[in-house]
């Protein structure tokens, strides 16, 4: 018998050293978590029409002709035709080997082919494919395809499926599948069967039947153990000893209530209430605050901050650009006002002070920034991820504000917690809204808040798509609309998806997207001449876009003309329109955060979303259904139906996106939700897994494969 945590070459011996390079499998685990794809039944013909070009296929197929040509002499080559059971015909080159063609390939037999799909003048055809012939008349089959049901799995250029069968099946016949990481109780209570069952079930299955009951238990398996590692490191979280900061009466936070010009939404005064009791815990808070673009989030920190400040210590807040961290100290310091003037002439009493620190200000300004942090005189300091860097100490740092998670990983915040000297409170915010189990999964460490409403008096955003194929003159009254907001005292901002100059073109010869410095000249010549317009792109030195954006908001330009540098955060009320050039070449959920852009004062106002997409085709479905709400939960689900977990987990986020094969956070919510119940219910009980150590065992897999693949990142 053989662990499951043995390297391959113990049960399928030379051959794992081509598993390994090719599709990255290290263990008998990883081999025999491989799982098919989809499966044929034995004996039926594959339809070619369902082939796809540039995937590795197997078809079942009848031979009809074999012509052999010597093209040179060193080089044979047979033309194998072969026919699928509709009359489909494919033809395919096999280069040399004649000795087995001769043997083997014979017109009337049948077989198995697998190789990549390619096309060849016009035509599909397998390339250079691997063959296992099946002897139909003795009815003897080769044992690979012995079931009922033939696995057809994920392969590559020098393991085709076939290869693996065989391996898999060798790794079955040898491997200890003994122990359940799943315990019997959880079993027998979502009628789960065992992992060997199930391993078998999914590799060799007797038929159609078994197959979804083999992959909601291995489905159970990936759920489970990435929600006892997210319960495990709650319950971790609530083991350390935090500085408790209580809420202190007549202190900065109530300075600030009495001085807000406006009064807090329901929401903001209900997640206020939950963070401000957390803060008073001996323990640190561990939350996440997610809420729609324009509903208030910063403020909620804010106050957080303060109640921080006002108990004496200090607070963090990380953004993820050079430019929303100067929009952040910049509002936050008119927030404040007197209260943020420590030292100053105007300063209130027990005022504070906003220090801000990037990686690319100048010495002197990092100099006072450094010393403000170190000696606690700022009690809010703003930066990028400059502030992670050695150097960078506090007096006492008491909470850790991370704005906008998702371009943030955990290894970062955890960088940023390691400079308290007891464990920070933490909250991490994301405008992002994010389904539930994407919740639960990517960021089930934290506690979840959720913002729901937006701050009265907000005039709903308009969108439309601009179609320039088919409505070539919809364009020019988009520009036309641009000036008339500017016209009404409103701002602009057009969106581009490139900044241009040395920019590489695309490779893949697609006409480049619109580039901010040629749109700009095109502009400011044609159709906004005579209007202030300007760019913002991520190429310009800090101080020069931290100038733009700063006579951007006092109303001296009219028009930004900008890359996604806007995207997150920024804060401009009086900016009502907005222009996406290229819109398709940006993603769902990347265009509701641009779109967030506007639409945060009062004015009605409008987003229009210009596109070559033509009408039907996915990116332009895409566009459609942006225009169509403006509901971020709804989109971000549309987002995740289109992308990859890998994509949406991020390489960067806790859980190791490569331990989810099965797991589909689209799908499989059900599922995500009970596995956390379970979890939970387990990891209270046994919270060092004692008891269970066939589930402790996958964790620490689990784990390992984290780390793993932190570290060839790094
Ligand atoms: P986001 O959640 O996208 O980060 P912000 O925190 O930037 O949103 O808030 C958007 C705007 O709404 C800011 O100008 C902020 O000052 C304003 N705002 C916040 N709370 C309220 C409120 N309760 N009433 C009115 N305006 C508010
Ligand atoms: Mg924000």
């Amino acid at each position: 018998m053989v662990a499951l945590g043995s390297r391959l070459s113990a049960a399928v011996g030379g051959t794992a050293k081509v598993l390994e390079e090719v599709l990255g499998l290290r263990t008998v685990g990883d081999l025999l978590r491989h799982y098919p794809r989809r499966y044929v039944e034995r004996g039926k013909l594959t339809p070619f029409s369902d082939l796809v070009v540039g995937e590795h296929a197997t078809v079942f197929a009848e031979i009809t002709a074999v012509r052999m040509k010597q093209i040179r002499p060193k080089l044979h080559k047979s033309d194998v035709t072969i026919a699928d059971e509709v009359g489909g015909r494919m033809t395919m080159a096999v280069f040399n080997r004649r000795w087995a063609v001769e043997k083997d390939l014979k017109a009337g037999r049948r077989a198995y082919f697998s190789g990549k799909v390619e096309l060849f003048n016009k035509t599909v055809q397998l390339a250079n494919p691997d063959y296992q012939l099946i002897d139909d008349d003795a009815g003897v089959v080769a044992e690979e395809f012995a079931g009922a049901l033939v696995p057809i799995y994920p392969a590559g250029a020098k393991a085709a499926s076939t290869m693996i069968a065989r391996s898999v099946r060798a790794a079955l016949a040898v491997a200890d599948l003994e122990a359940d990481p799943l315990p019997p109780e959880l079993r027998a209570r979502h009628r789960l069967m065992s992992l060997e069952a199930a391993l078998r079930a999914i590799h060799a299955p007797g038929g159609w039947p078994e197959v979804p009951a083999a992959r909601t238990r291995l489905t159970w398996d990936e759920a489970f153990v990435l929600q006892v590692v997210l319960a495990q490191r709650r319950a971790a979280t609530r083991e350390l000893a935090g500085t408790p900061r209580p809420a202190r009466p007549g202190g900065l936070l109530a300075a600030l209530d009495a001085v807000l010009p406006f009064t807090l939404t329901a929401g903001q005064i209900e997640i206020g209430g939950v963070l401000a009791g957390e803060l008073a815990q001996a323990f640190p808070m561990y939350r996440l605050l997610q809420g729609e673009v324009g509903s208030g989030k910063t403020l909620v920190a804010l106050r957080a901050m303060l109640q921080v400040v006002d108990g004496g210590g200090q607070a963090a807040l990380l953004a993820p650009t050079e430019v929303l961290a100067q929009q952040h100290a910049r509002s936050l310091r008119t927030m404040l006002g007197p209260l943020a003037a420590a030292g100053e002439l105007e300063a209130a009493e027990s005022a504070t002070r906003v220090a801000l620190l990037t990686g690319s200000q100048g010495a002197a300004a990092r100099r006072t920034a450094l010393a403000e942090t170190a000696s606690g005189a700022a009690g809010i300091v703003v930066g990028t991820h400059a502030l992670l860097s050695e150097g960078v100490d506090f007096a006492d740092l008491g909470l850790v504000v991370v704005d906008e998670q998702h371009r943030f990983g955990v290894e970062q915040r955890d960088a940023l917690r390691a400079k308290g000297s007891t464990p920070p409170h933490v909250l991490v915010m994301t405008a992002t809204p994010i389904p539930r189990t994407i919740a639960m999964t990517v960021y089930g460490d934290l506690e979840v808040s959720t913002l729901v409403e937006l701050p009265k008096g907000r005039s709903p955003i308009s969108s439309a798509v601009v179609p320039r194929v088919e409505q070539p003159a919809w364009l020019g009254r988009a520009w036309q609309r641009v000036r008339e907001h500017v016209a009404e005292g409103r701002q602009a901002f057009v969106v581009c998806p490139r900044i241009g100059g040395d920019d590489e073109p695309p490779a893949d010869g697609k006409r480049p997207a619109a580039a901010v410095l040629d749109v700009l000249p095109m502009l400011v010549e044609g159709p906004l001449h005579g209007l202030r317009v300007t760019a913002l792109h991520g190429r310009m030195p800090p101080e020069e876009k931290d100038a733009v954006m700063r006579r951007f908001t006092s109303g001296e330009i009219d028009v930004l003309v900008a890359t996604t540098v806007i995207e997150v955060g920024v804060d401009v009320p009086n900016a009502t329109v907005m222009v996406v050039l290229d819109a398709d070449r940006f993603g769902v959920s990347q265009l509701h955060q641009l779109r967030g852009r506007v639409g945060r004062g009062v004015h009605a106002a409008l987003c229009l979303l210009v596109t070559d997409a033509e009408a039907g085709s996915p990116s332009r479905v895409r566009l459609d259904a942006v225009a169509a709400t403006s509901d971020g939960f709804e989109l971000s689900r549309l987002d995740l139906q289109q992308r990859r977990e890998g994509d949406v987990l991020g390489s960067n986020q806790s859980g190791g996106r490569s331990s989810l094969r099965m797991l589909r956070l689209a799908d499989h919510e059900e599922l995500i939700l009970e596995a956390r119940a379970e979890a939970v219910r387990l990891v209270d009980g046994d919270p060092a897994l004692e008891q269970h150590p066939a589930l402790r065992q996958a964790v620490v897999d689990v784990l390992d494969e984290e780390r793993a693949e932190f570290l060839d990142k790094a």
